[in-house]
């Protein structure tokens, strides 16, 4: 079973390996106590450490071969990234507008709404002919202003739907890209984090 080893110092055929804690195994000789690391454990190491190296160095390459074919689409996504941010303010500014919009629009009809019916009635309301004549026009045009805020409304209204279509085409386009442009392979698969927007 076992090979007998000669001692390189003394010569002995006495050698024996011994586990020593924390150095692995030693080949020990009995006859003038002289030890040396055992040569099968540093040969097992030397293949560890270079199926390591290969690993590591093997990964390194697959990563920056796949970033470089993958640096088109990258930039591409990247590009698309700051198209969205752009659309994004873009949509807030459109959704902001068209709420203050509606709020105006609430508060004319219901102005609109109270002139009407004191109108209805001029002998109560109206001291003559002028002061009537006054509320009258001013009453024409809150419609004429509310009409033109349901017109602007709703070219906002068309604008906006327009822009969020084509917000999400960009998602869509973007997604589509990403998931090739960001997936990386290794030799052993590792977890990355993906990039595709929800
Ligand atoms: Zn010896």
């Amino acid at each position: 079973m076992e090979t007998k080893k000669k001692c390189p110092y003394c010569g002995s055929w006495d050698v024996q390996t011994v586990y020593v804690e924390s150095e692995g195994y030693r080949d020990w000789c009995p006859q003038c106590g002289k030890s040396r690391i055992s040569r099968a454990v540093i040969k097992s190491g030397i293949i560890i450490f270079i199926i390591i190296l290969v690993y590591i160095l093997g990964n390194i390459i697959l990563y920056y071969a796949q970033e470089s074919i993958q640096k088109p689409n990258i930039l591409k996504c990247e590009q698309i990234e700051i198209k969205l941010k752009e659309m994004e303010l873009n949509i807030s500014k459109y959704e902001k507008d068209i709420l203050n919009n509606k709020n105006e629009m609430q508060s004319q009809k219901s102005e609109i709404e109270k002139i009407h019916g004191k109108l209805l009635s001029p002998e109560i309301n109206y001291k003559d002919e002028k002061g009537y004549n006054m509320e009258y026009n001013r009453y024409r045009n809150l419609i004429k202003n509310y009409n033109n805020n349901v017109d602007k409304t709703n070219k906002l209204l068309l604008s906006y739907k327009v822009l969020i279509d084509s917000y999400n085409s960009n998602v869509e386009e973007y997604n589509k890209l990403a998931k090739t442009a960001y997936t990386r392979w290794f030799i052993i698969p590792m977890p990355t984090k993906s990039k595709v927007k929800k």
